[in-house]
C-alpha cells in the first residue's frame, strides 16, 4: 500500500527505529526480517516469523535494509508503513494542514510569549540595567516581521554595518 503521510509529517513526528515493535493504534507487531540489522535473541526472530504465519492480520515483516520507524502522535505510538495509517494517523496531518493558518499564528504567540517572558526574567535579574532601549530581542522581532512583509531593511544591528535585506517574492 502507499503510505498516505506526508514526508514532512514523518520527519516531524518520527521518533526512532526498531527491530521488532508495536502500532499502538492498531495493536499490529511490525518486525524487520534483516537478519544484520541488530541484537536478536536465539530464536526471536523465528518466532515472530512462526507466529505471523499463524495469525498474518497481527503483524507486518519487513523484508529490506534497517529497522522499522516509528513515531508518535497524540502520546501514541504508530509505525510508518503500517496498514492503519490511513484511518488512525492520516487525520492528524489533516488537522494540522487544514488548520495551518491559525496553528502558524498560534505557535507564533506562543513563542513571542515565551520570548518576553525570558526577556523579563533577564531584566528582573539585572535591575541595575537600563529597560528603555529597545532590546536586542525587539530588534530581531521586528526585523523578522519586517522580512515577512517583504520590505527593505538597513537598520544598524548592535554597532555592526548596515545590513540589506531584500527578501524575494513569494
Ligand atoms: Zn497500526
Amino acid at each position: 500500500m502507499t503510505n498516505p503521510l506526508s514526508t514532512a509529517f514523518e520527519d516531524a513526528f518520527r521518533h526512532g527505529g526498531a527491530l521488532v515493535t508495536e502500532c499502538e493504534f492498531c495493536g499490529r507487531t511490525h518486525f524487520t526480517e534483516n537478519t544484520h540489522a541488530g541484537d536478536w535473541e536465539e530464536g526471536e526472530l523465528e518466532s515472530l516469523q512462526e507466529a505471523a504465519k499463524k495469525e498474518p492480520d497481527k503483524y507486518e515483516a519487513y523484508f529490506g535494509e534497517g529497522y522499522v520507524s516509528y513515531g508518535y502522535v497524540n502520546g501514541r505510538q504508530f509505525v510508518l508503513d503500517c496498514p492503519c495509517l490511513e484511518e488512525k494517523v492520516k487525520p492528524f496531518e489533516v488537522f494540522l494542514w487544514t488548520h495551518r493558518r491559525g496553528i502558524m499564528q498560534y505557535l507564533q504567540q506562543r513563542t513571542e510569549r515565551a520570548l518576553k517572558e525570558a526577556e523579563e526574567d533577564w531584566h528582573a535579574a539585572r535591575p541595575e540595567l537600563p529597560t528603555q532601549e529597545p532590546t536586542y530581542l525587539d530588534r530581531i522581532r521586528k526585523e523578522a516581521h519586517d522580512r515577512l512583509r517583504g520590505e527593505r531593511s538597513t537598520r544598524t544591528v548592535q554597532g555592526k554595518a548596515p545590513r540589506i535585506i531584500q527578501m524575494e517574492s513569494p
